[in-house]
């Protein structure tokens, strides 16, 4: 049967609104020595949870859990086995999917969405994965043929630019009849292979990296969004068609620009990019709470984009990414909140442990200690 893809537009559609899974992803300490010289103040505890040092009350350690939890020793690799690679097949029957990129500038988004040439990231991981999927199914015989094709935009001060068209101007977002969001207007450029992507996405996404260094740091006020999108088709009467998306999107960093003190454009951006991100909250706050409450898509552009491909029959993955340092406190506090699944606020000090025992053995004696006493809620 042809497959509709299609959202309710929160009201009615709670039995089949999904949850939004959120993975939590610390990078590395790069900070030779931050301005402190403290160390980090995040670390992982096993693989759903990690704690952080509770500002408000040095003597209070606040642990928070997740459906995933990434370390700073975790793979390019490991990050697409477990948080992308398993929804990729329902791209091929019709379904959609989005995979995000959260968190403050500097935290580590666009490598794990882009990565290096010797570190890659989720995106080309994740197209070619698609074409081995198309492969197999074409090898299969099944009647049906695929044909793969790619958009990029960027969406910047609440405007919806085709990445892959320099110049072209704000575009719309429409839906149709069976409630598919489009953009009519925006370039999609057929793929034959991971090679033909390689041609096409690399330079574009180059493009956007080096200008942003040139205005203003746009790349990290701006949500860059890839959408590669599979249409089936019988190669048989009825002739029936099924169309798959997959947005893989990089997000502007979710700092908190007022305190930054910024003026002018830079301050009306701020604001636009606080709609986006503060919408994106809501509506996955929305999603994951489950209770079928209006679910908020159309109050942003990023939201409305989306709205077919996140909550509903869609599969969505926010990746959170943060930073272990210092300097990014107070930004990586508030991701945790919007990421978390729970938290808890325990009896036991950070930052002296931190500071005045870097090794592991007198952590390891206060963990047990902390246990020995048990954990204060
Ligand atoms: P963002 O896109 O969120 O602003 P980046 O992806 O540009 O952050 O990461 C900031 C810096 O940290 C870059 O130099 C990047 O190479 C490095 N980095 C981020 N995540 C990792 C990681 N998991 N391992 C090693 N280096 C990382
Ligand atoms: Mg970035």
């Amino acid at each position: 049967m042809a497959q509709r893809v299609s959202v309710n537009d929160g009201a009615a559609g709670s039995k089949r609104t999904s949850r939004v899974r959120v993975a939590v992803r610390l990078r590395p300490y790069l900070d030779k020595q931050d301005e402190k010289g403290e160390g980090p103040c995040v670390r992982g505890l096993g693989p759903q949870k990690l704690e952080i040092i509770n500002w408000r009350n040095a003597t209070e350690t606040l642990q928070y859990q997740f459906d995933v939890f990434h370390g700073e020793q975790t793979t390019q690799q490991e990050v697409f086995l477990t948080s992308v690679k398993p929804i990729l097949p329902h791209i091929l029957n019709g379904q959609n999917a989005s995979v995000f990129a959260y968190g403050p500038t500097g935290a580590g988004k666009t490598h794990t969405m882009l990565g290096s040439q010797e570190q890659p990231g989720i995106i080309p991981r994740a197209v070619k994965e698609v074409f081995k999927l198309v492969d197999v199914q074409e090898k299969e015989q099944d009647g049906w043929e695929y044909s793969v094709g790619m958009s990029y935009l960027e969406i910047y001060n609440e405007k919806v630019l085709d990445l892959l068209s320099p110049g072209s101007q704000d575009l719309p977002i429409r839906e149709d009849k069976d409630r598919n969001i489009l953009i009519p207007g925006l370039t999609r450029t057929p793929l034959l292979s991971f090679t033909d992507f390689d041609t096409h996405f690399i330079p574009a996404s180059l493009n956007r990296t080096t200008a942003s260094t040139k205005i203003n740091q746009r790349s990290s006020r701006s949500h860059a969004i890839l959408l590669i999108k599979v249409v089936k088709s019988q190669r048989g009467p009825p002739h029936r068609q099924q169309t798959g998306k997959l947005y893989l999107v990089d997000l502007a960093g979710s700092e908190d620009n007022r305190r930054t003190g910024n003026q002018g454009i830079r301050l009306k951006e701020s604001g636009a990019i606080n709609l986006s991100l503060f919408t994106l909250s809501k509506v996955v706050d929305a999603l994951n709470a489950g209770a079928g409450g209006r679910v908020p898509y159309r109050d942003s552009k990023l939201t409305r984009l989306l709205q077919d491909s996140l909550g509903g029959s869609a599969h969505s993955v926010m990746i959170t990414n943060i930073a272990p340092e210092y300097r990014y406190y107070f930004d990586t506090f508030s991701a945790l909140n919007f990421a978390a699944k729970s938290k808890q606020i325990v009896n036991r000090p950070f930052v002296r442990e931190t500071v005045l025992a870097p090794t592991i053995a007198p952590l390891k004696r206060a963990r047990e200690e902390q246990e020995a006493g048990g954990s204060g809620e």
